[in-house]
């Protein structure tokens, strides 16, 4: 009898372990209440704490709520850094993450991503009259950027005679940029442009050369949760259709959108 119970709690046990393996993102987040998403805390513009109100906001931030507020959930963030956002979402530490990443193949392999909902590309800022005007002019001299990622595999590729420094975060290589550890900080446009908008002296800096990547980024979302994925990709179609994006892009970005670029629209 004894025995009979033991094999029994043990099926049960299976049983569940089984179908809380194949419980759904999305039904799990519902019946949570609170969407759990990996934001960045130092990127101007994307994801930073406003000094006044000390909460963060930025464009990352907008997009997550926004899909917090269509499924009716509070919203509750967990920073992340370029290095372990996706080891965050494969640990189940957070449901997405919306931090200015890049979706690739590579990247793909651990998580799914949504479609693409920021278009970007990567170029150095410098201090004016540097001298540097593209990664031509890096051979033999030192450039920051983060660890994790696209930007220090990029300018190695684009620049192998590059010393690059990476460092956890964005801001940190730009203190290296102005105590002159580093002559450039490289990383995505958007983001340059957050580190010299938020300087005391933004007319100092300037954002130099050709684009020399493509960055489309993508919220991560954990492997194999369909039901989760589409409904983050038709939060972003109604965002985009519904005028927030817009809306966003301006209040944060201050700059058009890139010519030629939307958002993939799927119809209904
Ligand atoms: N978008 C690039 C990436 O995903 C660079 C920005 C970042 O470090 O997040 O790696």
């Amino acid at each position: 009898m004894k025995r009979l119970v033991v094999v029994l709690a043990l099926v049960l046990v299976m049983a569940f372990g089984v179908s809380a393996a194949h419980a759904n993102k999305l039904e799990e987040i519902k019946a949570r209440g609170v969407l759990v998403a990996g934001v960045r805390d130092s990127t101007n513009l994307f994801g930073f704490v406003d000094p006044n109100t000390k909460e963060l906001v930025g464009f990352d931030i907008d997009v997550v709520r926004y899909i917090a507020d269509k499924l009716g959930v509070d919203i509750q963030f967990k920073v992340v850094t370029s290095n372990n956002r996706i080891p965050m979402l494969v640990q189940g530490a957070v449901d997405i993450v919306a931090a200015t990443m890049t979706h690739k193949f590579s990247r793909d392999e651990q998580i799914d991503f949504s479609i693409t909902y920021f278009m970007d590309g990567q170029k150095l800022l410098v201090e004016k009259g540097s001298g540097i005007n593209s990664t031509a002019d890096l051979a033999n001299r030192k450039v920051g950027t983060v660890k994790g990622s696209t930007s220090e595999e990029n300018i190695k590729d684009a620049q192998p005679a590059a010393q690059v420094i990476s460092y956890d975060e964005y801001p940190q290589a730009f203190m290296a940029l102005k105590q002159g550890k580093v002559v450039a900080v490289t990383t995505d446009y958007g983001i340059l442009a957050g580190l010299k908008a938020g300087d005391v002296e933004p007319d100092r800096w300037e954002i130099v050369g050709e684009f020399f990547s493509s960055e489309p980024y993508g919220l991560g979302v954990p492997e194999n949760e369909s039901k989760f994925r589409d409904f983050v990709n038709l939060c972003l179609n109604q965002m985009w259709l519904d005028g927030t994006y817009h809306a966003n892009f301006k209040k944060w970005m201050g700059y058009d959108l890139p010519a030629g670029w939307q958002m993939e629209l799927w119809p209904m």
